[in-house]
This record gives C-alpha cells, sequence and structure tokens, in this order.
C-alpha cells in the first residue's frame, strides 16, 4: 500500500508544551499496559467530535486527546499536557451529547488551568507522576508489558500468592513496576482537586459548552446521573477524583438560569484535521517503539474523516493483513482482516476526499471475500485429513462459522479451547453450535461438553453453561459444579467478573459474600506482611483487593489506612 503523504513533510513545527507533554506520555504508555485504550468503542468518534468541538475555541499550548480506557467504574480524568481519559463505565450512563460536553469541558478547564501542576497537596499530581519513574527506573521496569489486558496484580512476588489469587506466578521485576503504578493512579484517580479547582473547572466548563453550542443543562444532567448512581458509594469513581458534588450540582443549576441560550455549533473537523497531523508527526519522530504506538492511536482516533484519517487505516490495515493473510493458506483468518475492510469502506463511504482510493480497496475487499469462499473446500479436507492445530481452527471457525453446515471442525474448536483450559470462549462457543443445529447436533455437543465439565473450574464459564443449555438434568448438573467450585476459589478477579457479568443472577449474593470472606483473608495477610516490614508484599495485596473487592467495608478499610497512614 503506498502512502501519499508528501504534504506532510512540509509541516511547520508547532509550539506545545513538550516537556509536560513527554512526561504525560510516558505515563500513558505505562497506564496503557494495564488497561486498555480502546479502538473500537462505538463511543470514540462521538467523544472526540465533542471533544474538539470544545478545544477548538481555545488558545492554549495543550495538545487535547480524547481516549475512552476500559474501566468499569464512572470516570475520567486528565494528565497534563491535554491527554484527557474517559472510562467506559462512564459511557455506560448513557449521557447525552450536552451531558459529555459538560464532562469534557471540566476535564479540559483542568488542564487548560494547570490544576495538576498548582495543587498544593504534600504528594501532588505531579510529583506521583515523576516518581512511578523514577521508580521504573531505580527497579528496572521492563520494557515489554505485561498482556496489556492483564490488571497490574497479574505478576504477584510470591508462589503462595498465586494460589491464593489463581494466576500462575512468574518472579518477574515487573512487580515494583506494578506497584508504583498502582499507587500513582490511586493518586490520579482518587484524589480530588481543591474545592476551589473543581468549581473553577465546573464555571469556566460551562461558559466553554456554551460557546461550543452545547446546552449548559448537561452540567445538571452530568451531575444528577453521577449523584443518583453513586449515592450509596461516595468513596468510589468520580465521586472521589471530582468532590463536592452536592455544592457543584447546585451551583451549576444557578448558572445554567443565568446563561443565555446556547450558541450555534461549529463543525470541529477542520481542526480535528489539523490535530490529526500534529500527532501523526510527532509519531513520525518518536523513537521509542511503546510511546509511538501510543502516539499512532491518538492520531487515528483523533480525527474519523480526511486523507491522513484514511491513510492511517490503511496503515493498520497493512498490519492486519501481514499478520493474518499468512503463507500457511489453512490458517489464514480471513474474516479478522474483512472485519477491518468492512469498518473502514464504512466509515468513509460519503467522504468524498478518498473517494477512488476507497473504490480501490472495496475492489481488494471482494478479491479477499472470493477467496475466503473458494478456501472452503481446503479448509474442510484439512480437518479429515491431518490434526488440526489451534490456528487452524480459530481461523475455521472465525472464517466459516456463519456460513458451514457442518458443525464437527466447529465443535472440536469448542472442546478443544476447554482441553487447553479456555473455558469461557470454549463454553460460549459450544452454546453457540448447540443454540444453532438441529437435535442430533444438540446431543453431541451434550456428550462432549459432559466429558469435559468434570475437570471445568472457572465459575464463569460453568455459570454460562448452567444457564443455556436448556436440559434440565445438563443445567442441574453445571449449576452444582458452579456451586461446588464457588467454595473452593480462591481468586478475587474471578469473583468480580462473575459480579460485573451477572448482576441478575440468583448467586450474585453467595458470590458476594465469597468475595467479601477472601478480601477478609487477603487483608489479614496483608497485615501480617507489613507487621514485619515488608510493604510491597502488603501493597501488592491491597491493590488487589481495591481493585477487585472495592465495594466491600475491608476495602473501605485499607482506603482509610491508606489515607491515615500516608505512603503505608
Ligand atoms: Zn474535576
Amino acid at each position: 500500500m503506498v502512502f501519499v503523504l508528501i504534504f506532510l513533510i512540509s509541516l511547520n513545527a508547532f509550539s506545545y508544551n513538550e516537556d509536560v507533554f513527554n512526561k504525560s506520555l510516558d505515563w500513558v504508555v505505562e497506564l496503557s499496559k494495564y488497561y486498555e485504550i480502546m479502538d473500537e468503542h462505538p463511543d470514540l468518534e462521538k467523544i472526540n467530535r465533542i471533544g474538539y468541538s470544545l478545544a477548538q475555541n481555545l488558545e492554549d499550548k495543550n495538545l487535547y486527546s480524547f481516549q475512552i480506557v476500559k474501566m468499569k467504574e464512572a470516570n475520567a480524568f486528565a494528565l497534563p499536557g491535554g491527554f484527557i481519559f474517559i472510562t467506559s463505565g462512564m459511557l455506560d450512563l448513557k449521557l447525552s451529547e450536552d451531558g459529555l460536553s459538560a464532562l469534557l469541558a471540566h476535564e479540559i478547564i483542568h488542564i487548560k488551568n494547570e490544576h495538576s501542576l498548582r495543587m498544593e497537596k504534600r504528594q501532588t499530581l505531579l510529583s506521583a507522576l515523576s516518581n512511578v519513574l523514577i521508580l521504573g527506573a531505580l527497579f528496572g521496569i521492563k520494557d515489554e508489558a505485561p498482556k496489556s489486558t492483564a490488571p497490574p496484580w497479574y505478576t504477584v512476588p510470591d508462589s503462595k500468592w498465586g494460589d491464593l489469587y489463581g494466576y500462575e506466578t512468574k518472579k518477574e521485576n515487573i512487580i515494583e513496576g506494578t506497584i508504583a503504578f498502582s499507587v500513582v493512579f490511586q493518586e490520579l484517580l482518587m484524589q480530588g482537586y481543591s474545592r476551589e479547582f473543581e468549581m473553577e473547572s465546573d464555571r469556566e466548563g460551562t461558559f466553554l459548552m456554551a460557546q461550543a453550542g452545547y446546552k449548559p443543562q448537561g452540567v445538571v444532567e452530568l451531575l444528577d446521573k453521577l449523584k443518583s448512581r453513586y449515592y450509596e458509594t461516595p468513596d468510589l469513581g468520580y465521586w472521589r477524583s471530582h468532590p463536592y458534588l452536592e455544592d457543584r450540582v447546585e451551583m451549576a443549576s444557578v448558572r445554567v438560569q443565568q446563561l443565555k441560550e446556547a450558541q450555534e455549533k461549529k463543525n470541529p473537523l477542520n481542526f480535528q484535521k489539523k490535530i490529526q497531523e500534529k500527532f501523526y508527526l510527532l509519531y513520525l519522530q518518536e523513537k521509542k517503539e511503546d510511546r509511538k504506538k501510543i502516539l499512532f492511536k491518538i492520531a487515528k482516533n483523533s480525527c474519523p474523516k480526511g486523507v491522513l484519517s484514511f491513510e492511517l487505516n490503511l496503515r493498520e490495515l497493512s498490519e492486519l493483513e501481514k499478520k493474518y493473510l499468512i503463507s500457511n493458506q489453512i490458517e489464514r483468518n480471513y474474516e479478522k482482516v474483512l472485519k477491518m475492510y468492512r469498518k473502514i469502506i464504512k466509515n468513509f463511504e460519503e467522504d468524498n476526499e478518498v473517494a477512488f482510493s476507497l473504490k480501490k480497496l472495496k475492489d481488494r475487499y471482494e478479491k479477499i471475500e472470493e477467496e475466503k469462499k473458494d478456501c472452503f473446500v481446503i479448509f474442510e479436507k484439512h480437518f479429515y485429513e491431518s490434526f488440526p492445530s489451534t490456528n487452524y481452527l480459530e481461523a475455521y471457525y472465525e472464517n466459516y462459522k456463519d456460513t458451514t453446515e457442518n458443525p464437527f471442525p466447529l465443535i472440536f474448536y469448542g472442546t478443544n479451547l476447554l482441553r487447553l483450559g479456555n473455558e469461557e470462549k470454549g463454553v460460549k462457543i459450544l452454546v453457540e453450535i448447540y443454540n444453532k443445529f438441529g437435535i442430533e447436533v444438540k446431543e453431541k455437543v451434550l456428550e462432549e461438553i459432559s466429558i469435559f465439565s468434570k475437570n471445568m473450574k472457572d465459575l464463569n464459564a460453568l455459570y454460562e453453561a448452567s444457564s443455556n443449555f436448556k436440559e434440565e438434568f445438563v443445567k442441574k448438573n453445571f449449576e452444582n459444579l458452579f456451586l461446588e467450585n464457588l467454595k473452593r476459589n480462591e481468586s478475587l478477579l474471578e469473583l468480580r467478573k462473575f459480579l460485573d457479568n451477572y448482576p441478575d443472577s440468583p448467586f450474585y449474593r453467595f458470590v458476594f459474600e465469597k468475595l467479601e470472606e477472601l478480601a477478609n483473608k487477603a487483608y489479614i495477610k496483608g497485615r501480617a506482611f507489613k507487621s514485619v516490614g515488608n510493604y510491597q508484599a502488603t501493597l501488592d495485596i491491597y491493590n488487589k483487593i481495591l481493585e477487585n473487592a472495592y465495594d466491600t467495608k475491608i476495602a473501605e478499610k485499607i482506603r482509610k489506612e491508606l489515607k491515615e497512614g500516608g505512603k503505608l
């Protein structure tokens, strides 16, 4: 694929606060190791459109960017230099565009007015930020991150704890970095700004959104929604990082009355294009791989239309093609690539600037679709003639699950996943096949899964099976297995996952009680470590509790302890 970005080379240097920006970017790299920065969230385009509608009215030296980070808690936070993050939990609140603009405007003002730099706390945000970098250097944090979707406590210091949390233990020095990161993260997310700064952000934020054409009532909507949701747990999420909500709601209501009708909205697309060019230029100049990756992501997400945006999408596409349209034909995962083609075609369908390139892209898409269809025979033949590899099975499943009449490779794939210990995905696939095919296939699926069920341990997989297979004896069997394994379960993470996945389950209460019990047990061990001066182990355990059992009494106790005891 040829890139046609010659015009960019003539870009003038632009001014921004390089120092602050660079420090924060390092921190974003850290963040992205532990929490997914989402590329596919349906609200991503909207967040950027609204964010830049607001930012285009400012004349400060910050390079604003708006990302969605995968996190259950409803929250939003900003880093000096212009990085703004909204959690996916915040978007679950389904705010209107006015509500979202209130949120983004508030965060923008925190950055514009340099609130984090002006904080007078002993442990200010900025010192916490530089701490993580210093700690990183001291302990030699590895550049290689653990899997990006894994939480920070994936690696634990001692094999005993590995068992306790249901993880394989790897003794690596990544752990110190993990602790440093988590402490900073708590600092960033859980410590609010002063009342003065919060009020200032609300006040100036409201004017900013009105200036950009949003209804100031959005502020009231935002605060009301957060209030109703978090009334019972005022120490969580947005409440905690953005305190004084009661007062702020009142102030906002008064202010909204005073403001005249909102002004007309101005399309931010041209501004977005300019910002995208800046981020792209930074990406080109960057030497470090992990920073480059983030800058690419930001550049791509910042603007959905235009020539450069199209090129960035193509760049990603060609990476996918290299990875999945490999020389070994029977492992080609066409669907992984085709999905991206469909997305690009949909996004740029109406974009005249790229009409010609899009036409070419569509031709290539058709060709790959053809090839996929033609290869079905080869794929199917392979299943009967040699022992299928996991890559082959995954490719077969993704390429042909919707078109094939042959359920056997699919069943084989599902049971293969169970055999490999990926119980959740295995069950999901077997349920899919069970629902799609006739009685004979259903029986085959049940027969297969009953062979594996005895060894299954994952609560989420067991519950999924018990609620999806309709036959009474199968259902009962999985329910019993679920309850047995719940008794034995020692993984806070797995329990939390269940609570998040199945809030309406009749077993919710049991699981929550188990979570409390485990958290208490872990806390006692944490205290024991503390009493002999092993603070790292204590912090590690506390972090696990705060993340996975944040809504228990013991988590509350830990928060108090950390607050009062400073750094332990
Ligand atoms: Zn705030």
